[in-house]
């Protein structure tokens, strides 16, 4: 009875083909994710952890985005876009969203750790969404190299969440590149993921993404290894996050976790 009002913590991410399309921000799909979002705040505290701040920027000036110092600038310029987006469709459903930017060494020491999980503990308590990304102006080896999916395992686990949803471009993880093979099949429950399957190289779908299936099983794996769960589905979709996380069905996409359940 007692335990009854604890919320769980889930750690929510969009990636950047979720949210945008021909270089622009996807107005349909950012309302789709926001009313979502209303409706698992409203059983859950949910930290979302949002790329697109440079197809933000993009949208807004045509820097030439090959060169790394356009894409701080991309950054800089289209991370107050995205939060203001967020702000205007989270408001139909009278949530309040705040953004926390992090970056490596926000988890380098357990002191700096705290201090940003004391952070967005307060803002959980208040019914605020924290809104995470990676300070992309300034750690510019998340724009070259990295992504949200690693950080976003980070964010959960750190900031002690039950588990980690992606939503991505693809509604599950395949036993082959669906793109490429017209018979891959969608994994519904992956238990452990073996080493040869994170050696892959690195793919990114899109001139603005960064990711690639390869970052959301290393994503995975970190979670797995501490217990913790991640649920990989289709962001452009919402039908199956929504059965999984606000009708406990599991319908489609692919459940990470070490208990098999
Ligand atoms: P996001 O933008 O959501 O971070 P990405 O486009 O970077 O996602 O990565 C997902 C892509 O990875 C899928 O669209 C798919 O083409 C590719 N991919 C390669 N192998 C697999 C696999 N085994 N299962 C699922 N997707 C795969």
């Amino acid at each position: 009875m007692k335990n009854q009002n604890i919320k769980k913590r889930v750690v929510v991410k969009v990636g950047t083909h979720v949210l945008s399309e021909n270089g622009k921000l996807c107005k349909k799909r950012f309302k789709a994710l926001c009313e979502f979002l209303a409706k698992l705040s409203n059983k859950n505290e949910v930290i979302l952890v949002s790329s697109a701040a440079i197809v933000s920027g993009y949208s807004k000036i045509k820097l030439d985005k090959s060169i790394l110092s356009n894409r701080q600038a991309l950054a800089a310029v289209g991370q107050p876009v995205l939060m203001r987006t967020y702000a205007k469709y989270l408001k139909k459903y009278s949530k309040l969203s705040a953004q926390i930017l992090l970056s490596g060494h926000d988890f380098d020491s357990r002191r700096a750790t705290k201090k940003a999980k004391t952070a967005i503990d307060s803002l959980l308590k208040n019914n605020i969404i924290p809104i995470v990304n990676e300070n992309d102006a300034t750690a510019t080896e998340e724009i070259v190299f990295g992504d949200n999916d690693q950080l976003s395992s980070r964010v959960a686990y750190y900031f002690g969440a039950n588990m980690l949803v992606i939503l991505s471009d693809i509604d599950g993880y395949y036993d082959k590149d669906p793109r490429k093979y017209s018979n891959a099949k969608v994994q519904k429950l992956v238990c452990n993921i073996k080493d040869e399957q994170l050696s892959l190289p690195k793919e990114a779908g899109s001139e603005f993404g960064t990711g690639g299936i390869v970052t959301k099983l290393k994503a995975a794996s970190y979670l797995l290894q501490r217990d913790k769960k991640m649920f990989l589905t289709s962001g452009f979709d919402l039908d199956d996050a929504k059965s999984f996380l606000l009708k406990k069905i599991h319908k489609g996409g692919t459940l990470f976790s070490k208990e098999g359940r």
